[in-house]
């Protein structure tokens, strides 16, 4: 198996230790953490939640126990309106989020308005753009909300000039970096990032179901899910088991330079290829990109659907959008916004590589891209493959 899909969710060589970690959690950290008779399942989770917080640069009581991003997303933005609601709010995102994001703005019960600002292109969120709706008006609260890493083109945005300009105007900064986590380097502080939203999935499949919100202290937000845990901001009884095998995938994640410059290579190899072989058009921008993600839209007369069920009997796993909107018949938003047509968003594919790829299989997967295409357009076709 070639497994090209891990934006959708990761696959790890530490998959198997993160398993163990969990499975001995099961059998050791199994009390309730907030019994009294069970201070070492307490103590075990806010050794965890130091652990967490460093990686990202964080203090560990800015770190909140969640079930993932979209419930993160969805408490960011639920969660500050909520608390400013006596007040003359805004709340600013961008075309290209994640649905939880976008569905949690459309929701009509928000006391906030709502703005959109331009990205260009590439999918990077044009500054001037977001000046001008951060300057407009004389409202006390403005929450923006960018994504650090696009979860279909990969775009990455410059997030410490998006952080300047929002403190700028007062406003506060929550950051979805759900495709960022372990795999490019996260600083909140050097970031300037006040909230943001974390998934463990992304980072091992085992991790399902476990993420979390960092917000700076200070930060006042009121809770989605009601209760006495995480600090009386987020309820429900820890899912310690998730927690520890966090902890335990954080100790694994490698964002040195050289590691990510070797993935670079391998993504640009591939995009090479791509390029020069069957004429695809890369979506998102070549440099400000995820270093594992590779967005194209072929030229030839297929679609991406049809591409991904035929490389799956060849045991290779692609995606044609986003995970989550990958049944969707309608085509994906983020590439409607960076300007590609109903017809080419119908053309396009992501691979998103894990980081033990070899150019070997790299080689193997365009094989079978070229057998696919000659399959798929058998007969039908006077396009060079
Ligand atoms: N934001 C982004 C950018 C994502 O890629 C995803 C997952 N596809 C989410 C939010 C939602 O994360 P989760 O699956 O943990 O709810």
């Amino acid at each position: 198996m070639i497994y090209l899909d891990v934006n959708a969710t990761a696959k790890n060589e530490v998959d198997d230790i993160i398993i163990n970690a969990i499975t001995d959690a099961m059998k050791e950290y199994w009390m309730n953490p907030s019994s009294l008779y069970a201070a070492y399942v307490k103590e075990k989770i806010d050794k965890c939640r130091l652990n967490i917080a460093r990686f990202i640069g964080a203090k560990p009581d800015e770190i909140y126990f969640t079930s993932g991003s979209s419930e993160s997303n969805s408490w960011a933005i639920k969660g500050l309106d909520d608390y400013n609601s006596e007040l003359d709010s805004r709340i600013i995102t961008t075309p290209i989020e994640h649905k939880s994001i976008l569905k949690a703005v459309e929701n009509p019960n928000l006391t906030s308005f709502v703005y959109c600002c331009d990205v260009d292109e590439y999918g990077v969120v044009d500054l001037d753009s977001l000046e001008d709706l951060l300057n407009d008006g004389k409202n006390q609260s403005i929450l923006v909300s960018v994504c650090m890493a696009n979860n279909e083109i990969g775009t990455t945005q410059h997030i410490s000039m998006i952080s300047d300009l929002v403190h700028k105007y007062g406003g506060i900064l929550h950051v979805d970096a759900t495709q960022a986590l372990g795999h490019i380097p996260i600083d909140v502080e050097e970031l300037g990032i006040d909230i943001m939203s974390c998934s463990g999935h992304k980072i091992s499949p085992v991790l399902r179901g476990i993420g979390f919100l960092y917000k700076r202290n200070g930060i006042k937000i009121s809770p989605l899910i009601h209760g006495t845990q995480e600090n009386g901001l987020r309820g429900g009884t820890e899912n310690s088991y998730g927690i520890i095998g966090l902890s335990k995938a954080i100790d694994y994640c490698d964002v040195g330079y050289e590691t990510i410059e070797e993935m670079i290579e391998k993504r640009d190899y591939f995009i090479n290829k791509l390029e020069s072989k069957f004429g695809c058009k890369l979506n998102g921008h070549n440099e400000y990109r995820l270093p594992n993600n590779v967005n194209v839209t072929f030229s030839q007369n297929i679609t991406g659907e049809a591409l991904l069920y035929t490389l799956e009997m060849s045991d290779i796993f692609i995606s044609t959008g986003s995970a989550c909107n990958s049944k969707s018949i309608e085509p994906s938003h983020v590439l409607k916004a960076i300007g590609l047509t109903n017809d080419e968003a119908m053309r396009t594919v992501r691979f998103s590589l894990p980081s033990n790829i070899t150019y070997e299989q790299i080689d193997k997967v365009i094989l079978e891209i070229e057998n696919a295409i000659k399959l798929i357009t058998m007969g039908g076709s006077d396009i060079d493959v």
